[in-house]
């Protein structure tokens, strides 16, 4: 017998480790990918239906579509709502660079409103100020695997007439008092990046919704407009899915559950050894589940006093135990957007959280005893009072 991967006190305890999972289910995969390959279908089509139809059911949704990322899932969606040069599209500071990227790549104007710092998504009550009559759209994002403040949000936006474009690139699985991530706005983006709670191999994502009128102008819009066959109404492009990362996500969809619960778990036992480490809220705060939301734990992100966190996790990583931060710059301070007149001090709860958040390795395969490793070289860190 060979002890489990990373029970050894020496051996590294990785951010992420995506072979482990692969190692778990490696004949259904490949054999998914067999079946891709022998059909020599390599582009939309039969799997790429499939894996639509099954994840509309997953996140609540009459329609799902598939597309080349999460990335173009959101320029897509916006596509398919006419956003361009003249709009604004309101979202929050901190994400991902794509939420707001694609608003700008479409000559429109992101416009940022600060986060909550408690579940780190949109505050709605800075909502409505954010809103002009050139406001076309919403993106809140769902952030590290929890929902935002979607009553508020939506009762906000529904005031207004505007639409809702969820950001649900890390939170397939998540829900807002029962209701699925995906399902929650007018459309959704979703992302299968690898790394993310639902990864393909390489490049994918879809666009949910549950208006068919959407749907139907996000498959042509996926595809160069075309509506027949080389015959464009509409500009569009190439953002279509590939079969093969298709059938790789339809062998992995039937155990993302268990996966989910296992990162459930990890957040559930980091809290458990924190509390018998003695690490109070002075020293480590943890993440919050806010009411009504069930956190799938894309990350477990912990926060640290600004001054002491680059240190702790130069701690961390002599000890072989990876930490990443998401991210380190809010979106509104990004050099490229230097032209939209943000400053640093406008959005304090964001600028916050980016100098004050470290990302813990959370994935499901992770073990006990590497978690329990994770929390003791974190007390150790602030027992030698560094
Ligand atoms: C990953 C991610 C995206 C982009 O998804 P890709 O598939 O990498 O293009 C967008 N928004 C958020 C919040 C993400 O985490």
């Amino acid at each position: 017998m060979t002890e489990p991967a990373g029970d050894n006190p020496s051996d590294p305890v990785p951010l992420l480790d995506l072979s482990i999972q692969f190692q778990s289910i490696r004949e259904e995969v490949l054999a998914a990918i067999l079946r891709v390959v022998e059909s020599q279908h390599f582009i939309l089509g039969p799997e790429v239906e499939a894996l639509e139809r099954e994840m509309a059911v997953e996140t609540q949704s009459a329609h799902a579509v598939g597309v080349s990322s999460g990335t173009d899932a959101l320029l897509v969606a916006m596509m398919a709502l006419d956003i361009g040069p003249g709009d604004e599209v309101v979202t929050t500071p901190f994400s991902f660079f794509a939420t707001a990227g694609c608003v700008a790549r479409l000559g429109a104007r992101p416009v940022f409103v600060d986060i909550d710092p408690v579940g780190f998504n949109m505050n709605p009550a800075g909502l409505e100020a954010a809103i002009t009559p050139r406001t076309r759209a919403i993106i809140p994002v769902h952030l590290y695997g929890q929902t935002a403040e979607m009553t508020a949000i939506g009762a906000i936006a529904e005031g207004h007439g505007l639409p809702i474009i969820e950001d649900a690139a890390q939170a397939i699985g998540a829900e807002y008092h029962g209701r699925r991530a995906g399902s929650l706005g007018a459309m959704a983006a979703l992302s299968f990046f690898p790394s993310k709670n639902l990864g393909a191999f390489g490049d994918g994502g879809m666009v949910t919704t549950s208006d068919a009128a959407l749907a139907d102008r996000l498959r042509i819009l996926r595809n160069h407009g075309f509506r027949p066959k080389y015959h464009s109404a509409v500009v569009g492009g190439n953002f279509r899915l590939d079969a093969i990362q298709a059938a790789v996500l339809r062998a992995k969809l039937p155990h993302l559950a268990a996966w989910t619960a296992a990162r459930q778990r990890n957040a559930t036992l980091y809290r458990q050894l924190m509390a018998e480490a003695k690490l109070d809220e002075q020293s480590v705060r943890l993440p919050r589940e806010v009411d009504g939301c069930r956190h799938v734990y894309h990350q477990f992100v912990i926060r640290v006093d600004a001054q002491r966190r680059d240190a702790l996790r130069e701690h961390l990583a002599q000890q072989g135990i990876g930490t990443e931060v998401y991210y380190p710059q809010p979106l509104h301070l990004q050099e490229c957007f230097a032209h939209l007149g943000y400053r640093r001090g406008d959005f304090p709860h964001s600028e916050r959280t980016a100098a004050e958040s470290i990302a813990l390795p959370v994935y499901p395969e992770l073990t006990p005893d590497q978690q329990a490793r994770v929390v003791t070289a974190i007390a150790e860190f602030f027992r030698a009072g560094r």
